[in-house]
Formats: C-alpha cells, sequence, structure tokens
C-alpha cells in the first residue's frame, strides 16, 4: 500500500493529531475539513514542515457529491490513497432520547455513519487488489459510547457509533481478500473541542473521576492508537478495535 491517508475532519482534534502523527512517520497526508479551511491549512503546513506533502480538501462527508470530488482531488494531487481515517464525527446536546427531533437522529447519523460508509466506498474502490489498486487500511472513529449506551445525553450518538462499529467487523470480512484491512478505534474521554460542541467544555474534567486511569485522554494518545492499525505495524489485525478509554 502507498503511503497516502486521508483523514477526515483533520482541522483539528483527534484528525489533527493523527495528521502530523502519520506525516512524522513518513505518510503524506489529505486534510479533510467541512468549513474551517484556515485550521485545516494550519494542519496542512505542519505535515509539510516535517518534509510530506499535504493538500486541504474541503467536503462535508455526507454529501456524496463533495465526497466524490474530494476523492477525485486526491487520486489527481496526491496519488493512490494507502489508508483512511474516517475521524469527522458530531455529537449534539445532551437530551433524553423521547426529546430528540427527527432532524437531530438525521443529522448524527448523516454525518457519523453515512459519511463513513462514504468514504468507506470510494476508499475500497481504489485500493481493491481485485480492482488493480495496491490494498490498503481503513480505521474507523467509533467511541466507548457504542458500548455504554450513553443514557439520558446522547443515545443517538451512541446508536450511530455502534453503527460504525458493526460496519467495521462486516467490511473487514467482505474486503479481508482483496488486500485492505478494516478496523476501529473506540476513544473515551478525550480532551477536544467536541464537548463544546455538544454544550458541555467541561465535561471531561468533570467526569474524569470515574475513569479508571483517572484522567481524561490526549488527542495525541488516540492518534497513537489510530496510527498503528492504519500501519503495516497492525499487519495481522482486521476486524479489530482499540478501546481508548482509561479503562472506563
Ligand atoms: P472535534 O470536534 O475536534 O473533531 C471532529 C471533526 O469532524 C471536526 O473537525 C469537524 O469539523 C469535523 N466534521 C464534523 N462534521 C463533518 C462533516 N459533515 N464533514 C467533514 N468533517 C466534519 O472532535 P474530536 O474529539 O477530535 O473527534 C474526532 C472523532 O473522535 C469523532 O468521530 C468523535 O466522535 C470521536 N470521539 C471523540 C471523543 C472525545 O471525547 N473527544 C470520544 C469518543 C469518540
Amino acid at each position: 500500500m502507498t503511503s497516502i491517508v486521508l483523514i477526515t475532519g483533520a482541522s483539528r482534534g483527534i484528525g489533527a493529531a493523527t495528521a502530523l502523527l502519520a506525516a512524522r512517520h513518513g505518510w503524506d497526508v489529505a486534510v479533510n475539513y467541512s468549513s474551517n479551511e484556515a485550521a485545516a491549512h494550519t494542519v496542512v503546513q505542519a505535515v509539510q514542515a516535517l518534509g510530506r506533502r499535504a493538500i486541504a480538501v474541503q467536503a462535508d462527508v455526507a454529501d456524496e457529491a463533495q465526497v466524490l470530488a474530494m476523492f477525485a482531488r486526491i487520486d489527481q494531487e496526491l496519488g493512490r490513497l494507502g489508508a483512511l481515517v474516517n475521524n469527522a464525527g458530531v455529537v449534539d446536546r445532551a437530551q433524553r432520547l423521547q426529546d430528540m427531533d427527527m432532524a437531530r437522529w438525521r443529522r448524527m447519523f448523516d454525518t457519523n455513519v453515512l459519511g463513513s460508509f462514504l468514504c468507506a466506498r470510494e476508499a475500497v474502490r481504489r485500493m481493491s487488489t481485485a480492482e488493480g489498486g495496491a490494498g490498503g487500511s481503513i480505521v474507523n472513529v467509533s467511541s466507548r459510547a457504542a458500548c455504554l449506551g450513553s443514557a439520558n445525553q446522547y443515545v443517538d450518538y451512541a446508536a450511530s457509533k455502534a453503527a460504525i462499529d458493526t460496519m467495521t467487523l462486516g467490511l473487514a470480512h467482505e474486503v479481508a481478500a482483496q488486500g485492505i484491512r478494516v478496523n476501529g478505534v473506540r476513544p473515551g474521554l478525550i480532551e477536544t473541542d467536541i464537548h463544546a460542541s455538544g454544550g458541555q467544555p467541561d465535561r471531561v474534567q468533570r467526569l474524569s473521576a470515574g475513569v479508571p486511569l483517572g484522567r481524561g485522554g490526549t488527542a495525541d494518545e488516540i492518534a497513537q492508537a489510530i496510527y498503528w492499525l492504519m500501519s503495516d505495524l497492525s499487519s495481522y489485525c482486521t476486524g479489530s478495535f482499540i478501546d481508548a478509554g482509561g479503562g472506563r
């Protein structure tokens, strides 16, 4: 497989940390972003400063036309993709399921599930050794919420991440003979801006006492798990998951 990776939602947080770690290990990076172009360019410049090629590619991962255009640009400007990290994800404000509306549920599944599906499909089409590709690796970023359910807060989010886990398992078996590995990372409470987006900027501090390791994790710690699964370091793993939740 080539050393070219597409990381979705890579303008900040876990995605940006993964972009920089991959670059340090010699990978060229396509930095996907939905709206924050300036932040994406900062990540691109940081990758380039490490001596690797990088491009910022705008696409809402839930929009099929934008995803197709993103992959076409990567084909042209970077070359054949060796890895995909499905990292883009959203969480909404804490709410009981009985109070949620359809728009919220749809937005959650459109971004987290449909977006991961569209990008995985385009990556497989390019990586498949059965179709002239050179094989590759896909890492889907899920959440410990998929196993915990997130009652009274984010049942929609937890359900969307569980859907991603099932897709990871099924796709792993489906494309193993085509030279593609598919694995998942389930982060726990990680210090990123996603908690502010979900209306709980202090969430990690409030809940860290309940984490067996006694603290929230960092984006860099999750990037290590993602990188291990996306690279040949994990060459005998497919359909596998790393639970990076500090024991939670
Ligand atoms: P973050 O909010 O910093 O990163 C998410 C990124 O996804 C952002 O850059 C956002 O712009 C992007 N994004 C959102 N919708 C998009 C769309 N439609 N198209 C393209 N990009 C889009 O948060 P993070 O913590 O770095 O999250 C990264 C991943 O890790 C997410 O999938 C999240 O669900 C998962 N995760 C995070 C935690 C945590 O505690 N931080 C825990 C478990 C799982």
